[in-house]
């Protein structure tokens, strides 16, 4: 009998014994960096001609481990061993598909520190949030593990005398995982291990700013010995490798988190049949956010202003669920909008090595570029109200941004910036603060701060997002607490860590027999 399912504690790095262990899990991967790691298709491990490097954000030049520069030709090779360890796979039994998951949990919390010294190193997550990250993962692993168990059990149907009628549910078969590098822990082993439990096998292509973490969820795959080709593993250019894996023949279903411009790049190519197709393929794609939260005057402004902070600045506001709109009621607007200036200025920005600090750098030169052009841009759309440009520091610093009095059409209100900038919106009321913040492409995370019992019904029924938390932070979704995907523009409307989410990649058989 399987335990009922309960989230993964975090570290409480508030004790000098686990900081001490956390020092020593730092210490202990610095020898490692630079590593190469290797494609692995079935059982073989395969090396290209060209490679890449992933870096230490915190610190420029420093190279995390070096990687292959998978092809279509390698991409091939992995479809094609996905394909043929399917027919076997797909008949080992759930409950032991579930097995590997519950195992690949143990070894992760065994080795839960040094995979949050790569995720401090490779991302520039700061402590809490690489260990959030990690917990999560773990989440995932032990909540689909069960999940499978559910489904894998009788299924309520309407019973007739003369027949014995069942339902399965069985997987689809080869599928192309896709995530981003924002939570490559939690969201790349959350989206494989869905995967496979439910009796596909995949190909992993992870992102090319966190591949260490994909390489390490393989090395766990490797050791509870999940058989060779259930999971593949190819690293290299979205770009380059992307559009043979999608567009593939014997692709059955893709599984991508990322933006939404690749997003609807994937769903057009998947849509189209290839040559020797024989199904449709099913695209779960979760996408962008630009994501609100409404403070009314009928609430503590003191925790609301904690919640913005934490949602807009947490991982340097690059979280699709981040909070990079506050809509603020003009009543409270200049008082919040100081409080929310004392907070952001408090805000430590440096090397995440360093546990006390709380922002560290956002992931790339590419990122850190795009950023500060938003803020350019958010100058002449509204009025800095602090931070506006890079922090000190070898890495991809930016100081955490806010910018006021920005109209709800301003591009800073409608992009999504995916960095520390936050817009601030003053609205006439309530009913103003719901209509500009569905006023969105997306739909993804939103909160409301509010002490009126009135208002927060009306919320709930008005407030357009996939996730909407009433009097706290619109960031932190947990697995099973909260299952998490956004509307319109934000996805196709899964929800990760819910109980719905393994029905993505399966599909059901309804089998009845006469019996007189
Ligand atoms: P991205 O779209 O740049 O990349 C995502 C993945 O797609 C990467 O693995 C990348 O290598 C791959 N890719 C790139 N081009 C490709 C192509 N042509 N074909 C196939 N694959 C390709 O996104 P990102 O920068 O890694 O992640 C940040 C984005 O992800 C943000 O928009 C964020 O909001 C979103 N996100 C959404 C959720 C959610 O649950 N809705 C969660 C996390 C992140």
């Amino acid at each position: 009998m399987v335990s009922e399912f309960k989230n993964e504690p975090y570290t409480d790095f508030s004790t000098p014994e686990n900081q001490r262990k956390m020092q020593v899990a730092l210490k202990s991967i610095s020898n490692q960096l630079g590593e190469e790691y290797d494609l692995v298709i079935g059982s073989q491990r395969v090396k290209t001609v060209e490679k890449f490097s992933s870096y230490n954000p915190s610190e420029r030049g420093q190279v995390v481990g070096v990687f292959q520069k998978g092809t279509p030709k390698e991409a091939e090779a992995a479809v094609q061993k996905a394909y043929q360890t399917f027919e076997t796979w797909r008949r080992v039994q759930p409950t032991e598909r579930a097995g590997y998951l519950f195992r690949a949990a143990e070894v992760m919390r065994r080795r839960r520190l040094e995979l949050d010294a790569w995720m401090i190193l490779e991302e520039g997550k700061n402590w809490l949030e690489a260990d959030a990250d990690v917990a999560e993962a773990i989440d995932f692993l032990e909540f689909y593990g069960r999940e499978m168990l559910r489904l894998a059990g009788d299924q309520p149907l309407t019973r007739i005398p003369t027949e014995k009628s069942e339902l399965v549910y069985i997987p689809l078969g080869v599928g192309v995982v896709i995530p981003p590098w924002n939570f490559p822990l939690a969201i790349l082993v959350g989206m494989t291990s869905a995967a496979f439990v439910a009796g596909n096998t995949v190909v992993l292509k992870p992102s090319s700013d966190s591949p260490t973490m994909g390489a390490k969820f393989m090395e766990i795959l490797e050791e509870i010995g999940l058989p060779p080709g259930v999971v593949n593993f190819l690293t290299g250019s979205g770009a380059s490798v992307g559009d043979t894996l999608v567009g593939h023949a014997k692709t059955r279903f893709i599984s991508f988190t990322g933006s939404k411009e690749v997003g609807l790049g994937i769903v057009e190519l998947a849509a189209k049949t290839a040559p020797g197709q024989i199904w449709i393929k099913r695209v779960v794609a979760e996408m962008g956010g630009k994501d609100a939260i409404i403070v009314d005057h009928e609430t503590d402004l003191e925790k609301a202003a904690q919640g913005v902070i934490a949602s807009a600045f947490g991982f340097q506001g690059q979280k699709c669920s981040a909070c990079s709109r506050a809509i603020v009621v003009a009543q409270v607007y200049d008082q919040l909008l100081d409080l929310l200036r004392e907070k952001a200025q408090a805000i430590t920005v440096g090397p995440v090595i360093h546990q006390e600090n709380y922002m560290g750098p956002v992931i790339n030169q590419r990122a850190m570029e795009s950023i500060l052009d938003y803020i350019e841009i958010g100058k002449k759309e509204g009025r800095l109200v602090c931070g506006g440009g890079p922090a000190v520091g070898n890495g991809f610093f930016i100081q955490p941004t806010i910018i006021a009095d920005v109209d709800s059409r301003a591009r800073i209100s409608q992009e999504e910036i995916f960095g520390p900038v936050l817009a601030v919106i003053k609205v006439r009321d309530f009913d103003h603060a719901l209509e500009i913040a569905n006023d969105s492409e997306y739909g993804l995370t939103g909160a409301v701060y509010s002490d009126n019992r009135d208002k927060i019904e009306k919320a709930k029924r008005v407030f357009h997002c996939g996730n909407l938390y009433i009097n706290r932070k619109c960031t932190g979704a947990l697995v099973g607490v909260h299952p998490f995907g956004g509307f319109n523009m934000s996805g196709t409307d899964s929800k990760a860590g819910g109980r719905d989410y393994l029905l993505l990649y399966t599909q059901a058989k309804s089998i009845s027999e006469f019996v007189g």
